[in-house]
C-alpha cells in the first residue's frame, strides 16, 4: 500500500471541494425538468387564491347546524349554486345554504361546507342532521402559501411535482444552474465497438456504453465520446480536444502502472493538475482525478468495466450532481443486514456488488459471489453496492452494513440521499 494512496472519504472530499455548482442560467419551467434552482422563488399570489370548497356539498353557517341530529336536522334553503370557476359575492342570509362542487369559491359569510353524501334535500330544501364543525371541508385563502413566501428554495431539483407546483403558482421561468458538459475518452488498443467483427485478442469496448447509459440515469447527455489506442499522440489529441469540448472529461483505461499506461502523463502534459491519483479501495484502487487552471476537470477510471461503474457511481456521479446544483448528491445509504458471513482482506476499503433480499426478518443483502473488476453480468443484476470500511475483515450474517442504492432499483433517476 503507496503512502501516496487516500482513503474513500478523503477522495470524496477532494472531489466535492473541487467541483462547485454551474452559472445560473433562465429557462422555461417547462423545460427545466431535473434541473436545480439556482435561486430561491417566492410565491407571486396566495394559494388558494380565494376560500373554496374541498368537496362537493352545501356551504353554511356552522353555528346554524348546532345540535342539529337525525330526529331534529337543522334546515336550509338552497337559492344559489356555484360551480368551480363560478364568482360569488352576495353573502349568505340566516337559514340559506349555497350549492357548491369542489374548487368553488364559498359565499362570504359561510365557514363549514357539509358534503352531500350527508344531507337530504327535496327542491331547494335542505335538512342536514349533524353538526358541522366550523371550517369544515373549506380550504382557505393562503393555506398553502402566501403571496411572498418562499415556494421552492435554492438548491431544490425541479421534478414533476416541482414543476407542477410552479405552475399552479403561474411560475413559466425559472433560474437554474447550468448543466456541466461531459466527454467520454475510452482507452486501449484490444477494444473494438459493437457491430464489428472481433480479431483475436480484441474484445468489445462496454465503458462508454455503460458512462453514456449512467450520465442519461443523471439525464446528462455525453457531448463527446471517443476509442483511442493506447498511444501517446492519439491519448494527447483526443485528450487537448476533450477538454476543449467539456467540462468533465471521464477516460477510461490505462491510467494505472503498466507500460502502456499513459493517460495521468498525457493529462500532465494536456495541463491537467493531479487532485489525487490512487486510492485504498477495491475496486477501483488506481482512480485518477484532477482539474485545469479553466476548472475543467478530468477522471481517471480503471479500465476494467466493473470498476469503471464503482467510480462513476461513488466519485463522478456526485460530482455531477454537484456540478448541477445539488445539495445531496450521493447514492442513498441505507444500514441493512448481511445474509452470510463474509471474509474480507482488510486494508482497503471494498464496494461489493449485492442484492436486496427478503428473509425472515425483513429485507437483507446478498453479497454476489462474483466480485471480479472484469465481470458486468453480475453487476447488471445488483441493486447495491455494500461499502466495507478499510479495516473490516469479518462480517457476521445479520450485521449490519452499509448498502448504497443503485439508481436503477427504482427505474433511474437522480436520488436525493
Ligand atoms: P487497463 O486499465 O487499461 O489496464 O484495462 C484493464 C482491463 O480492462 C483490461 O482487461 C482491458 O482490456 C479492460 N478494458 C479497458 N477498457 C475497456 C473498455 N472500454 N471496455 C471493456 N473492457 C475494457
Ligand atoms: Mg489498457
Amino acid at each position: 500500500m503507496g503512502v501516496d494512496m487516500i482513503s474513500v472519504s478523503e477522495a470524496k472530499s477532494l472531489i466535492l471541494q473541487a467541483v462547485m455548482p454551474g452559472p445560473p442560467e433562465n429557462l422555461a419551467a417547462a423545460a427545466a425538468l431535473h434541473r436545480v434552482l439556482a435561486e430561491s422563488l417566492l410565491a407571486p399570489l396566495d394559494l388558494p387564491g380565494f376560500d373554496n370548497s374541498a368537496m362537493d356539498g352545501y356551504a353554511l353557517k356552522s353555528c346554524e347546524t348546532v345540535g342539529a341530529d337525525p330526529k331534529t336536522p337543522a334546515r336550509f334553503r338552497v337559492h344559489v349554486e356555484i360551480p368551480a370557476g363560478g364568482v360569488i359575492h352576495k353573502p349568505l342570509l340566516p337559514g340559506e345554504a349555497a350549492r357548491v362542487y369542489t374548487g368553488a369559491m364559498i359565499p362570504p359569510g359561510s365557514d363549514a361546507v357539509v358534503i352531500q353524501e350527508a344531507v337530504q334535500r327535496t327542491g331547494d330544501e335542505l335538512r342536514v342532521s349533524m353538526e358541522v364543525p366550523v371550517n369544515s371541508n373549506i380550504r382557505r385563502r393562503g393555506e398553502e402559501i402566501r403571496q411572498g413566501e418562499r415556494a421552492l428554495d435554492r438548491g431544490s431539483p425541479l421534478n414533476a411535482a416541482a414543476l407542477g407546483w410552479l405552475a399552479s403558482l403561474g411560475i413559466r421561468e425559472v433560474t437554474v444552474h447550468a448543466k456541466p458538459t461531459v466527454g467520454i475518452l475510452v482507452t486501449g488498443s484490444e477494444l473494438v465497438a459493437p457491430g464489428r467483427p472481433l480479431e483475436p485478442g480484441q474484445i468489445y469496448e462496454s465503458n462508454s456504453p455503460a458512462l453514456t447509459a449512467s450520465l442519461r440515469e443523471i439525464f446528462l447527455e455525453p457531448s463527446f465520446v471517443k476509442i483511442v489506442p493506447d498511444g501517446k499522440g492519439a491519448i494527447g489529441a483526443a485528450l487537448a480536444e476533450g477538454l476543449e469540448r467539456c467540462d468533465f472529461l471521464l477516460m477510461t483505461g490505462g491510467v494505472s502502472v503498466g507500460d502502456y499506461d499513459f493517460v495521468k502523463e498525457m493529462a500532465h502534459e494536456a495541463g491537467v493538475q493531479e487532485v489525487f491519483w490512487k486510492v485504498r479501495q477495491k475496486p477501483g484502487k488506481p482512480l485518477f482525478f484532477g482539474k485545469t487552471v479553466e476548472d475543467k476537470f478530468v477522471f481517471g477510471l480503471p479500465g476494467n468495466p466493473a470498476s469503471v461503474l464503482v467510480c462513476f457511481y461513488e466519485y463522478v456521479r456526485p460530482a455531477l450532481l454537484k456540478a448541477m446544483g445539488n445539495p445531496r448528491v450521493f447514492l442513498p445509504a441505507l444500514k441493512l443486514p448481511l445474509e452470510a458471513d463474509l471474509q474480507l482482506k482488510g486494508g482497503k476499503a471494498e464496494f461489493l456488488r449485492g442484492e436486496l433480499v427478503t428473509s425472515e426478518s425483513g429485507w437483507c443483502i446478498r453479497i454476489n459471489r462474483q466480485q471480479g473488476s472484469h465481470i458486468l453480468k453480475t453487476f447488471a443484476t445488483s441493486h447495491i453496492l455494500v461499502f466495507f470500511p478499510e479495516a473490516t475483515t469479518s462480517v457476521k450474517a445479520g450485521d449490519e452494513v452499509e448498502a448504497h442504492l443503485l439508481p436503477h432499483v427504482c427505474g433511474g433517476g437522480i436520488y436525493e440521499s
